[in-house]
């Protein structure tokens, strides 16, 4: 592993979902995703392991471990190509290495300039919209299809340093996506592995082993130890989501977070294998922001901030949670951040038009009818994020007041009704993703107060 320490400038994307188009994303079993079909050692997958639920909490923290320690025999096997990913590239053109992470950074640059979904907002700046993971998967297959690099031993470009392995390791994801035996997710982290591209942000998920994930029910367990991530202590999961915490989160917090995400992924229970296989992680803390995480050092983020793409976990602070024990009005960070994370994570990789084509107008309606303050809603929330997000903050936080569906807990969008009524259209493109189902948000503050 390899960690350099740099200010983080790129994650903060914009949101990004929906689901019409055939996707080529397969959905897999419960698995341990980044399993190569290559690898010298078969793969533990996740679906071989079960617990029952009369296991005790020390037989599943001895299976938690287990499947951790198998991950990290992957991690260090030796790469090898597979003739099933060769037969997918029967014409590559052979280069050599120089030119072939030269014009695969023009390509994977064309894919961040593509603006067909951008927009330029109200005060006049440009804002980035649409699902560059699944053009970037796209860009990926077409370039390998036309040319491989020669065999090549470490080759230093510039600052950068590349390996035979990594490149292989990078096409053998690829492979996987394109067939739907495998996430675009991985494609693209396994691009970051590779040619070093945005991994100095030091949260990329290429410098951290994934937590598995073991739907253990409505229980708190210990964490298993991995490398560099020893100061989480506390483990649950549900909804393909992973949740994670150290010492100090309360066991409260913690199941209150995967009540929320079961809840909230309950309308589309399709997504969990895509959290699953996108290794989705909510990292919480209880301290005064981001920076004591050991993936976020540097990131001084109060609230917290969503998954992107390519990073290791999303964040919340576990004080702004409403829990048994904690009652806490106003805005949710793991409802909200998760909104944004289901945009990064699966809208993107779905490639969902629907959503992409709506939710700039959706937004600039309700600002011009005076029903969403931009700036107003999120900042109390304390995410940083600059105005140009706003079509992002929208989304993001009607859709935080439409699920905890509490009057006055936010400035506007805060119960079904009021958005029904006031947004009726955002509000049928909430119902498309969201559940309807009543739940009960925060009971310890009654109704009223
Ligand atoms: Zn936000």
């Amino acid at each position: 592993m390899r960690f350099v320490w740099v200010l983080f400038v790129g994650a903060l994307v914009l949101v990004s979902c929906a689901a019409s188009v055939e996707t080529a994303v397969g959905s897999r079993s419960a698995s341990s995703s980044s399993a190569a079909v290559s690898m010298t050692v078969p793969p533990m997958m996740s679906s071989d392991i079960s617990v029952s639920s009369e296991s005790s909490p020390e037989e599943i923290e001895a299976k938690l471990q287990a499947m951790a320690d198998s991950d990290f025999e992957e991690s260090t096997n030796e790469y090898h190509s597979t003739a099933s990913c060769d037969n997918q590239f029967p014409d590559a053109k052979t280069i050599s290495v120089n030119k072939f992470v030269d014009d695969l950074a023009d390509v994977v640059d064309s894919v961040e300039q593509r603006d067909i979904y951008d927009f330029v907002t109200l005060d006049g700046t440009r804002s980035r919209l649409g699902p560059r993971a699944f053009w970037m998967q796209e860009a990926f297959e077409k370039h390998l299809a036309n040319y491989e690099p020669s065999e090549f031993a470490e080759t230093r470009l510039g600052e950068k340093s590349f390996l035979w392995s990594n490149y292989i390791r990078w096409r053998e994801a690829v492979c996987r996506a394109k067939s739907g035996n495998g996430s675009i997710r991985d494609s693209v982290v396994e691009h970051g592995r590779f040619t070093h591209y945005r991994t100095d942000w030091p949260g990329h998920a290429s410098n951290w082993q994934p937590f598995p994930y073991l739907d253990i029910g409505s229980q708190v367990v210990a964490a298993p130890t991995i490398n560099g991530l020893e100061h989480y202590k506390k483990y649950t999961a549900g909804a393909g989501i992973v949740i994670v915490g150290g010492a100090e989160v309360p066991d409260a917090a913690m199941l209150q977070a995967r009540k929320s995400v079961v809840y909230q992924t309950s309308a589309r229970p399709e997504f969990r294998d895509m959290l699953i296989d996108s290794r989705v992680r909510i990292s919480l803390f209880a301290s005064e922001d981001t920076s004591g995480l050991p993936e976020y050092q540097g990131e001084f983020e109060p609230g917290g901030f969503a998954q992107g793409l390519t990073d290791a976990s999303m964040t919340a602070n576990a004080n702004w949670v409403c829990f048994p024990g904690n009652p806490d009005r106003g805005g949710d960070p793991i409802l909200h951040e998760m909104v944004h994370t289901l945009n990064h994570v699966v809208f993107e990789q779905l490639n969902e038009t629907y959503f992409y084509e709506r939710i700039y107008k959706l937004a600039e309606k309700a600002i011009k009818k005076g029903v969403f303050i931009p700036g107003d809603q999120y900042l109390p929330d304390g995410d940083e994020a600059e105005m140009v997000q706003w079509v992002g903050e929208y989304w993001a936080t009607t859709v935080e007041g439409y699920l905890m569906d509490r009057a006055g807990f936010k400035n506007s969008h805060d119960t079904r009704e009021w958005i029904e009524r006031n947004d009726p259209d955002l509000y049928e493109m909430i119902v498309r993703y969201f559940p309807t189902a009543p739940w009960n948000f925060c009971p310890e503050i009654p109704s009223g107060s």
